[in-house]
């Protein structure tokens, strides 16, 4: 019997997990990319301009250690499945915190907020994430439901056009902890089943990916360009919300004056008009 490896060997479009260092007998000791069965060398280019041939760091497929999933993917679940601070599962921080991220961004007044493809209304990157998430929650979800006994709880879809627009974030960490405490009751199932694991991987990707990108202990900073409105000096502190039903403060560095978000979000928009017209 051969061992199993990672469901990402079987993946075409995502990376095989590998061990580091151990080659197939087929490897030649570089590195390869297939596009349209055309097999071709992967080149790395030096600081002097020119480029060489990349070397095969290892090739091996990792072996599953639980159901389908490596290591490496198990600890990603895992760590994504575990209880946090005021939150069920770190994976429902995670989502509120992404919903609520944008405002944070909006209310430094640095004008951080992109827009998505030309869209009128300003959607925050965070938000899109979210949504990507939701979606790919939602597939493990729905995938997980057609081969599960029919659990207590009927499964929980989120709408097909994503998370809706004006969701509280209460709406949207209890839609998402309905999701997580669902794959919690069936993890043996999910993991175990090649369909369910290989949906597993990309919502878990993009889980590490918001992590890195919108850390959840984000630290308390100086704004840049508010005025307080009590003493009017430069020294607005911004301080993350503790838990992701508790609110952003903003506070005077100078003299305790204590603004909420909405003040600050109403100050942004003004400064940004101002800019604008100046
Ligand atoms: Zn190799
Ligand atoms: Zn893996
Ligand atoms: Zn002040």
């Amino acid at each position: 019997m051969t061992a199993r490896v990672c469901i990402t060997a079987t993946m075409p479009s995502t990376r095989t997990c590998i061990i580091p260092g151990e080659h197939l007998g087929t490897c030649d000791g570089y590195k390869h990319r297939t596009v349209d069965n055309v097999t071709t060398r992967v080149m790395r280019e030096l600081p002097d301009g020119s480029s060489e041939a990349a070397q095969c760091r290892g090739c091996t497929p990792a072996l599953a250690i639980r159901g389908h999933l490596c290591d490496s993917h198990a600890a990603k679940l895992d760590y994504a499945l575990r209880p946090f601070d005021g939150s069920p599962t770190l994976l429902v921080a995670l989502m509120a915190h992404l919903w609520e991220a944008d405002s944070a961004g909006i209310s430094d007044g640095n004008d951080r907020v992109s827009t998505a493809y030309g869209s009128r209304v300003p959607i925050p990157e965070s938000r899109i994430t979210a949504n990507s998430l939701a979606d790919a929650l939602n597939a493990v979800h729905l995938s997980l439901a057609s081969v599960a006994p029919a659990g207590m709880y009927p499964p929980r879809v989120m709408p097909s056009t994503g998370l809706p627009v004006h969701s509280s974030t209460r709406d949207v960490a209890e839609t998402v902890h309905a999701l997580t405490g669902y794959l919690l009751d069936h993890e043996p199932i999910a993991v175990n089943t090649p369909d369910v694991a290989e949906l597993l991987v990309p919502a878990l990707a993009i889980t590490g990916q918001a992590f890195r990108r919108w850390p959840l202990n984000e630290e308390p900073h100086r704004t840049k360009h508010v005025r307080c409105p009590g003493c009017g000096h430069l020294a607005m502190t911004w301080n993350p919300p503790l838990y992701y039903r508790d609110e952003v403060r903003v506070e005077c560095a100078d003299c305790g004056t204590i603004a909420d978000q909405t003040w600050l979000e109403v100050y942004a928009a003004t400064v940004r008009v101002n800019s604008r017209t100046a």
